[in-house]
């Protein structure tokens, strides 16, 4: 069979405000062509993110019904703990209210707040919230990709996974200064990329020599299980939940945001197999986030995340998904755009200085297309270049991430449409100068001018 279909009907809708050309130049100039300025009821495919932003099943409405909100102990929490147990074997589960407050605890028992001067943290690539918890601490931290991993033409079908011989070198030199070891699965930062599962029986057999944990950043988790199961030789034929499970039985621990494979709008898991450890991060979590059978979440939320872990583990789900990303990347390059290659699980990055090569680097390649897009078809995308990473800037990307079950497939073939005919007069596009930017996250709120 040639066409996937979207494994589910549509129960409830919400209306998509249809916007003209000429509306959109007004809100775009109102907005000081900053798209994050945009209201979403301005956007009419918004592809800012895929965090949050999935469609939950009519089963997690109706655990939202039965959620329990017993402050202690509520029934909620209990299928929350039990799904968890159940997909990843690990008994030690808090619950928090989305991945950076894992990550915050994590960073505060593995390392200690301010305890971090002289240490460092390895990671396949590290998310930029993860990046800034550890450093938060005063520690280090490196990304330890592969040659190929770090070259976006590459058509590779693990490019996410971790530099084993970097890695070894820097176990080598400062065993002494690395308090964890972690891997990223998959590398959002490179595009979704996965990794493959001996990849990470590689760094669990380092980690071993030179006895340290190692700590999944598992937020896609699921996405990256299906890649090992369609790529990786001898998992074709195996359960995508068994190779989950394998993932999370190499790790001592993992920092999991719900908001992407947990099919949730909010919500968070720590995983800590060390029992010490863990009373450490449950007090923790009580200090700060709430008690250990709800941190910070309603009752509710444990029940729609319990329901959603379990959903996105489904075969008919994921060959969707994976698909339908890919659908995207492929129809683009047939076009020949310029993308990261190959399709990620979450996200297409369009190579934006290859899209408008006559625009200059500090003329913001990717702030021109990302806003040539919502002017052109009212498609919110993100621009991942020099705006937001100054000279910082390996590429100038604009990303297109696939909120999870939300866009049908006509959705997804009106955003090819446009962005053919955005790259039809791409020529005449104008560069942006910044005209007002904050001192440190410039994207988020820098005000833009075109340079006509
Ligand atoms: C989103 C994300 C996080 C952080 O999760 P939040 O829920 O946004 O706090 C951490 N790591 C990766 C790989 C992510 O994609």
């Amino acid at each position: 069979m040639k066409t996937i279909i979207e494994p589910f009907r549509i129960k409830s809708v919400e209306p998509i405000v249809m916007t003209t050309r000429e509306q959109r130049v007004g809100y775009l100039r109102e907005a000081h062509y900053n798209l994050f300025g945009i209201p979403s009821r301005r956007v009419m495919i918004d592809l800012l993110t895929d965090s949050g932003t999935g469609a939950m099943s009519s089963e997690q409405w109706a655990g939202i019904m039965r959620g329990d909100e017993s402050y202690a102990g509520a029934p909620s929490w209990f299928r929350f703990r039990d799904v968890i147990k159940r997909i990843t074997g690990i008994q030690n589960i808090l619950p928090t209210h989305q991945g950076r407050a894992s990550e915050r605890l994590l960073v505060e028992v593995m390392i200690g707040s301010g305890q971090g001067q002289g240490k460092i943290v390895p990671n396949n690539a590290h998310f930029d919230t993860t990046r800034a918890n550890i450093e938060h601490s005063g520690c280090q931290t490196v990304d330890l990709l592969t040659p190929e991993g770090q070259n976006p033409a590459v058509d590779a079908p693990f490019k996410g996974n971790m530099n084993l011989t970097a890695l070894q070198e820097l176990l080598e030199d400062r065993a002494d200064d690395v308090p964890f070891v972690m891997v990223t699965v998959t590398c959002n930062s490179i595009g979704g990329q996965p990794v493959s599962l001996e990849n990470i029986k590689s760094v669990r057999e380092l980690c071993d020599q030179y006895n340290k944990p190692l700590i999944l950043d598992a937020c896609r988790f699921a996405e990256n299980a299906w890649f090992i199961k369609m790529r990786e030789k001898g998992q074709n034929n195996r359960q995508v939940q068994d190779i989950a499970r394998d993932l999370f039985e190499l790790c001592d621990g993992a920092t999991i945001s719900a908001k992407k494979d947990g099919l949730v709008n909010i919500g968070g898991v720590l995983l800590i197999r060390n029992k010490a450890l863990f009373e450490k991060a449950s007090n923790l979590l009580i200090l700060t986030e709430g008690f250990v059978t709800y941190g910070g979440l309603a009752g509710r939320d444990l029940e729609a995340m319990a329901i959603g872990f379990e959903e996105v583990l489904e075969a008919d789900y994921l060959r969707y998904r994976i698909r339908s990303t890919e659908y995207l990347g492929e129809k683009l390059l047939e076009a020949g755009i310029a993308i990261v290659r190959p399709p990620g699980g979450h996200a297409i990055y369009i190579d934006a200085a290859d899209f408008c090569p006559h625009i200059p680097k500090h003329q913001f390649p990717g702030q021109t297309l990302a806003c040539a897009l919502y002017e052109a078809g009212g498609i919110r995308s993100c621009e991942i270049g020099s705006v937001m990473m100054g000279e910082h800037a390996h590429m100038e990307l604009v990303r297109l991430a696939i909120p999870r079950r939300t866009y049908t497939q006509s959705h997804i073939d009106y955003v090819i449409e446009i962005i053919l005919n955005v790259k039809a007069n791409a020529q005449k596009l104008p560069g942006y100068r910044i005209v007002e930017e904050p001192a440190a996250l410039r994207h988020f709120t820098a005000r833009f001018e075109p340079m006509f």
